[in-house]
């Protein structure tokens, strides 16, 4: 006979759902990732100059986004491509957050890094080539700030589900998966969208989860599909990347939407949400955890 899921799963018992639990809603600035709204990170691939920054920030949340992203510590498939500006771009994102009111997501690489960047970021992003490090993890778990964990590219779903249930076992509750693409045979894209797994993810699991359609395509043209799918799949939100210029673009440049194109996106995405909304108010409501805000050590400085 058939394992049910959480016999299959059962090495990693909190991270899914339970008569006690069937809904996590992470708690960030004045919103939430994982209650009824859906929310949409977006930005750019890296922080590169502030009139990069502050014009994206101001267009994508004029268009919906919630959450401003962008990379100030950059992990490169080449050790020669920039890397990212570091403290400089995270003071930039703080900037950012005062001007828009968005708030940020940005990746955090190393466990030295955690105290600065959890000073200045409202959720700290662990990357695909991060998500096995469980000291990384155990250290941005034990800053108290969300994390938002994406998938590694060669990860299976249990491999996913350890590294969240090293987070909840590091004291933090606010986990956010995300489904950013893996590596399979196929080459045509940069990667395969697994959107099996988003769906999977909702059906077992209780914590938010996203998706990076950027990342999964590696092609703009192909980003407003991937992200309708996503919403399709039962996804709480996307991480989507956006730049003035994708054309002169420090990273990411191909996957990347200009302004325009994001608008559409946003635009195209409403039908889709509209449907969601109706999901929502026809589903039976189960125990949702309403967790404590994380509290931010310091104000950061612009
Ligand atoms: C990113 O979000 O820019 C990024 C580097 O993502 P990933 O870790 O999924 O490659
Ligand atoms: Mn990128």
């Amino acid at each position: 006979m058939c394992k049910s899921w959480n016999e299959r799963f059962a090495e990693t018992p909190d991270v899914l759902k339970s008569a006690e639990r069937q809904q996590t809603v992470v708690p960030v600035l004045d919103f939430e990732v994982g209650g009824d709204d859906f929310v949409t990170m977006a930005g750019p691939c890296s922080v590169e100059t502030e009139f990069q920054l502050l014009a994206t920030a101001n267009r994508v949340r004029k268009a919906g986004a919630r959450i401003l992203r962008g990379g100030a510590f950059k992990p490169r498939s080449s050790p020669y491509a920039f890397q990212g500006l570091g403290l400089e771009g995270l003071k930039m994102l703080a900037r950012a957050r005062e001007e828009s009111g968005l708030a940020i997501v940005t990746e955090v690489m190393s466990e030295d890094d955690v105290p600065m960047v959890a000073e200045y970021a409202d959720i700290l992003q662990i990357g695909t080539r991060n998500m096995e490090n469980y000291s990384l993890l155990e250290a941005a778990a034990q800053s108290g700030r969300p994390i938002l964990l994406k998938r590694g590219m060669v990860a299976t779903v249990a491999e996913l589900l350890r590294s969240a249930q090293v987070i909840l076992d590091a004291g933090n509750p606010n986990v956010i998966l995300c489904e950013r693409g893996i590596r399979t045979f196929e080459t045509a894209l940069r990667n395969t969208f697994d959107v099996a797994i988003i769906a999977l993810l909702k059906q077992i699991s209780h914590l938010p989860v996203i998706a990076d359609p950027s990342h999964a395509a590696g092609h703009r043209d192909l980003v407003p599909a991937l992200s309708r799918i996503a919403v399709a799949a039962g996804a709480d939100g996307l991480l989507v990347e956006v730049h003035p210029n994708p054309a002169k673009a420090w990273s990411d440049g191909d996957q990347s939407l200009d302004f325009a194109e994001f608008d559409d996106m946003m635009a195209a995405l409403n039908p889709y949400l509209a449907l969601r909304e109706l999901g929502l108010t026809t589903r039976e409501a189960g125990p949702t955890m309403r967790n404590a805000a994380g509290t931010r050590p310091m104000e950061a400085v612009g």
